[in-house]
């Protein structure tokens, strides 16, 4: 089948059954509820751009399952150049939507499933590679949204999955059929859920032998029977509600999107289980997802940080301070932070090595040095872009306000008047334009769009603490201290 078209992408969505609940209730028509559909638009540009042919080159490749062309977000990376590549298309989609666009989750999953499941098949003689690879075939294809659910609500966190009070606190096996399992359990916080066709699970952190039942990894179909999601809030979404709110909005068109995914007592045929009670690979799918999603970061952040440092460099421009020597040092410093993210993104990448199944995997190293900086640094970037936008980002009145015409003044003035004459921008800008960026920078910086610059900046892809258990992992002290007593003559 021929790639999707952004359209055919988003009719595709209404097809399903998926079940979401929001504010209480159940949400029918979700694909078309004004807090929901800009994050449909996001993923919707993984789609439009790779109908675009002077994005083909990046958004699309050549399947290594069938030899088809398939979209980059369903791609199996075959070289370090298409590791590269892989951020480079990310950070293009934070250039076009400022948001997180969700598809990369389905993408990191493919990747370290396929190679885990290629080294559990070769220990224990399982056929849970082949169910991999006819199941992303099926993706490919079809050019599907899958999204990739890792993190459990996990409870008690100094407990293991086996010793927690409620077993539902990590994904698990309740029965075992001759034709399948039934799980249960739930995913917290995750991306793009509603808007993708199907799901991976998988486990979340490494696991013991009395957690056999719960180091479980499978695809299921988004509107599977027993499984459903709960939208999670974003700050000031209720503004997409507001009639006539976009400039309030910030960034009308796109958006992230986290969901609270439950299953309850979902029945997971054989050939879609990736694994099954051999505990000791859910540490192997934990540590490949996560650091394939570390690298995600040093493109997608990147990507959303050249808007907010055009955003900020436009508030500027329209308050005539863009020639101030602070001003420029300021964005000289967003643009050098914003780099050296670039550079973890691309670094880890081109010392990546191929796996035993063949798909490459990046430098592991990197990748978590590439995320820990990430936990900071978009931080400091919105910091920055807050100094230079002023008090206005936060202090201006509403959009309302500014197209009122309730007479306020003495000489019968209305409110919009008045907003209009004093929150004029430089001349030869339109007031409208400098609402604009500054509530495009607010809705960045601490609005919606914040979840997905700066507090999934520090979360997602496992919180700081996560990236340094790594570095200090793959950190190589005791090869360190070997340089220091060559050369200090120490034996
Ligand atoms: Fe992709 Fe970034 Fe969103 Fe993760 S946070 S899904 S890498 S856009
Ligand atoms: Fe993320």
């Amino acid at each position: 089948m021929a790639l999707m078209t952004a359209n055919e992408y988003i009719e595709s969505l209404r097809k399903l059954n998926t079940r979401v609940y929001m504010f209480g209730e159940k949400i029918d028509n979700w694909v078309d509820h004004p807090m929901i559909r800009p994050s449909i638009n996001c993923v919707a540009m993984t789609y439009a751009l790779a109908q675009d042919p002077q994005y083909a080159e990046l958004m699309t490749v050549k399947s290594s399952l069938t030899g088809h062309t398939v979209n980059r977000f369903t791609h199996l990376h075959q070289s370090t150049e298409d590791l590269i590549n892989k951020v480079k298309m990310q950070r293009l989609l934070g250039q076009k939507t400022a948001s997180c666009f969700q598809r990369c989750v389905g993408m990191d999953a493919f990747n370290a499933v396929y190679s885990s499941t290629y080294e559990i098949d070769e220990k224990h003689g399982t056929h849970y590679h082949e169910n991999f690879k006819k199941f992303l075939t099926f993706v490919q294809d079809n050019d599907l949204t899958v999204d990739g659910a890792m993190t459990d609500p996990k409870g008690d966190r100094s407990k293991s999955p086996s010793q927690q009070a409620d077993p539902d606190m990590y994904v698990h096996v309740v029965e075992r059929r001759a034709d399948g399992i039934v799980v249960c359990g739930a995913k917290c916080h995750q991306t793009g859920s509603i808007n993708s066709h199907w799901h991976i699970f998988m486990p979340t952190i490494a696991m013991g032998e009395a957690d056999k039942d719960w180091a479980v990894s499978f695809a299921c179909p988004t509107d599977a029977e027993g499984m459903y999601m709960i939208y999670g809030r974003q700050s000031c979404d209720t503004r997409k509600l507001e009639e006539g709110a976009d400039i309030d909005v910030g960034n009308a068109k796109f958006g992230g999107q986290e969901a609270l995914v439950v299953l309850d007592h979902v029945f997971i045929p054989n050939e879609y289980i990736f694994l099954n009670g051999e505990y000791e690979f859910a540490g192997m799918i934990v540590e490949r997802f996560a650091g394939y999603h570390r690298q995600s970061y040093g493109g997608c952040k990147v990507g959303v940080g050249d808007v907010v440092i055009g955003a900020a460099a436009l508030a500027a421009e329209y308050n005539g301070v863009e020639k101030a020597s602070a001003v420029k040092d300021k964005l000289i410093e967003m643009t050098h932070l914003n780099e050296t993210l670039y550079c973890c993104g691309i670094a880890c990448s081109s010392q990546g090595a191929p796996t035993k199944a063949g798909n490459y995997q990046i430098d592991l190293l990197l990748a978590n040095v590439c995320k820990q900086n990430v936990t900071r640094f978009p931080y400091e970037i919105v910091r920055l872009a807050e100094d230079i936008a002023g008090g206005l980002m936060v202090t201006m009145p509403s959009q309302k306000d500014f197209n009122s015409d309730t007479v306020v003044g003495r000489n019968g003035e209305t409110i919009g008047e008045i907003c209009n004459k004093f929150f004029a921008a430089r001349e030869g800008v339109s007031t409208e334009d400098r609402q604009r960026i500054l509530r495009f920078l607010e809705n960045m910086c601490l609005g919606a769009a914040a979840v997905g610059y700066r507090t999934e900046s520090l979360h997602g892809a496992g919180s700081p603490q996560a990236q340094r258990i790594m570095i200090a992992r793959q950190g190589n002290i005791q090869g360190k201290k070997q340089f220091a007593k060559d050369i200090a003559g120490i034996v």
